[in-house]
This record gives C-alpha cells, structure tokens and sequence, in this order.
C-alpha cells in the first residue's frame, strides 16, 4: 500500500464504492438470487482496509540536547505518543481525519510542554493571544481563529468557525465571542500562563531594551517555537490538517503569525496532501509553504518528500526562514522535513509504523510490531 498511487487508491476506493453498491442492489431487489445470502458487501479487494495515518508536531527550532534532561525529553516523547494515540485511536474506528487533527491537537493544547493553549508564550504585554486553523481535503473547508484570548481550545474554535459560520477567519475580540455564543469552554487569560513562558519574555524584553528592531532569531538564538499541529488521512480517503499556537514571544501590535492562515501555515486538498507547519511566521506567510508544497505535488506530480524538501530547503533556508512541516498524503505516505536543528514530531503511516522523534538524528521509524 505504501508505495501506491494516489490514482491508484482513488481508483480502488471508487472501485469499492461500486461494488457496495452493486450488492446493496442485489440483496434489496425482488429477484431470487441462486445463492445463499452473504450479508456483507465484499471488500474492494482481498478484504484490504483502506490506509489510515498521522503526523504531528509540537514545534521547530534550536533543540540542544545538551541542555534537555532525560526527564524532560520522556516527558515531550510520552506526550507526543498520548497525542498520536489519541488521533489514531478515531482513525481506527474509522473516524473522520477532521476528528482525528482536533484529538491530537487538543493533547498537546493542553500541555504546558508546547507553545499552544497552556504553555503559549507571551505577547509584550504579557498576556495570551492564540491562533489555530484547519482544513478537510475533500470540501476544501476551512476555519480559523486569531488572537483569541478566553477560548482554552483555539483548533475547536477554529472548527466552529469552519461548521458554525459563513467565514473561514475570524480574529481577536470578534472570534472570542463567535465562538463563547458556541459554548466553547471559556478561561480567564492567566489559564495559558507558564514560568518558563514568562522567563522567556523577559529574556526577550531585556534584549530588546539593547535593540528593538533585533529579530527574534537574533535575539534568542536558542529560540524554540513549540507550535503544534496535526495531518491525517482516514478510510474514507479524505485528509486534514490543524495547526495552533500561541505564535511568537514577546510578539505585539496584533502580530499575526503564519498558523492560522489558511495556505501558510495549513492547507490540505484530496488531490494532493495535508501539511500542518511551525516556525518563523513571516516567512511562511511570504512564501505560502503549506499551500506551496501541496501545489508542487500537484502540478508538478512530485512525491511529499520532494515537494515537502524543496520548499524548506531549497526556499525558505536560503531565505533565512527556520522551521519545517509535516505532510500526509491520500496514499498514507507521510513526511516531516524541518531545517532547524530538531522538530518535535511523531508519526504513523499507512503501514503502521510509528515514530517519535526530536533530534534530526534520531532513529527512522519502527517497525510496526516494535514497541515505541
Ligand atoms: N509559526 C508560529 C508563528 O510564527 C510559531 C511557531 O511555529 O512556533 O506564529
């Protein structure tokens, strides 16, 4: 299955659609049939289940390993397993890839380890402005939010927006309230706050006290990102994409970064892939990476990998644009190319094999039978 076609699992999928029916319509007609009933419409092919996978990410940027204690590192691996078991448990049961983003993102909101919901930096007045966004690949829907305050899930408000209204973004008081007249579960501000989110903030307000106009790549050069995000596919064969994050310290004057921008920092099409990315936000604004990618495996045929390398490396390096992506595709393929020195990141393909990485070097994925 890995290594098959997009035209090909559309032609199997459409194949199994047919012959569903054709059995529905025989076993619903007045003829009688020579045979003994067989309730169940025959699989699309030798009883082969459509592929289902998932990627996530908990952000790009410089990752020292020598300044991460064993601890700590369990603690980013153990919760970016409990995201991928999360989604992947609903793609199991045959759920839709929609649901199965808004699970695994929703782990991760809810960790203070990751730069989104609990644990999302600070602005320069020290208070909480979040962004998220999705996308479905099938209807080309789409929500999303930015610089919501009170909403302590931004990718379910972002669905709200996507479900319950006639817009695709929404921002700042405006999307507070949208999405409090949906009964989302509202939170005073401080419910995002963090020690280490707050130690960064003042790091980053001493430095700009030297030079205001510093990036903050220059500034901090240990700068991490820590936005997260989520691909899948589901058995349908539709693919979707969320991202949501705090955006960036010490940021101000409304600064909106690339995540809730719908073909920057998410977009996902059946007709070519579902991308979630994290990093420097201006630059993936400038060079609309996630609508990029999917546009070169589109018109270009080029598999994920290729598309997905050529954008961050080729493009956005060059450029001076730190971060990376991760990608899935209708075949089940996925890849979760980064040009900084580590991505927090997990998958599980169309095979079944999960991985849980962090460092550029760590090992490539497991075998399916072998446990994490
Ligand atoms: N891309 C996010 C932003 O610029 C930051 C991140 O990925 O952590 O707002």
């Amino acid at each position: 299955m890995s290594n098959m076609s997009i035209d090909a699992v559309k032609h199997r999928r459409a194949f199994g659609r047919f012959m569903t029916l054709l059995w529905a319509l025989v076993f619903t007609s007045s003829v009688t049939l020579p045979v003994v009933a067989a309730p169940d419409a025959p699989a699309a092919d030798d009883g082969d289940e459509m592929p289902i996978a998932l990627a996530i990410h908990g952000g790009a940027g410089t990752i020292d390993p020598s300044r991460m204690t064993p601890e700590r590192e369990a603690r980013y691996r153990g919760k970016l397993n409990e995201a991928l078991d999360a989604g992947y448990a609903i793609l199991e049961a045959g759920g839709a890839s929609l649901d199965a983003v808004i699970a695994a993102v929703e782990v991760l909101e809810n960790s203070p380890l990751f730069n989104a919901g609990v644990g999302a930096v600070y602005t320069w007045e020290g208070s909480h402005e979040l962004d998220a966004s999705l996308m479905v690949g099938d209807s080309l829907a789409a929500g999303a939010v930015a610089g919501v305050k009170t909403i302590a899930s931004p990718i379910r408000a972002a669905r709200a927006v996507m479900e319950q209204s006639p817009h695709v973004l929404l921002s700042g008081d405006g999307a507070d309230t949208f999405a409090r007249s949906q009964g989302l579960v509202r939170v005073p501000n401080s419910h995002f706050d963090t020690p280490a989110r707050r130690e960064a903030l003042e790091r980053v307000r001493e430095e700009r006290k030297v030079d205001h106009s510093a990036s903050l790549d220059a500034v901090e050069p240990n700068w991490r990102f820590g936005t997260v995000g989520a691909v899948a596919l589901d058995r349908s064969g539709t693919i979707s994409a969320g991202t949501s994050t705090g955006g960036m310290t010490a940021k101000r004057w409304g600064r909106i970064g690339d995540s809730p921008l719908i073909g920057a920092g998410t977009y996902a099409d059946n007709r070519s892939c579902a991308v979630s990315a994290t990093g420097h936000g201006e630059y993936f604004i400038r060079f609309n990476v996630a609508a990029d990618i999917c546009a070169r495996v589109r018109y270009l045929n080029l598999d994920i990998a290729e598309a997905g390398r050529q954008v961050i490396f080729d493009e956005l390096k060059p450029a001076g644009g730190t971060g990376g992506v991760i990608i899935v595709d209708p075949t089940g393929q996925v890849a979760m190319p980064f040009n900084t020195s580590g991505m927090y990141r997990g998958s599980i393909d169309a095979s079944g094999n999960r991985r849980v990485a962090i460092y550029a070097d760590d090992p490539p994925a497991e075998a399916a039978d072998t446990p994490e």
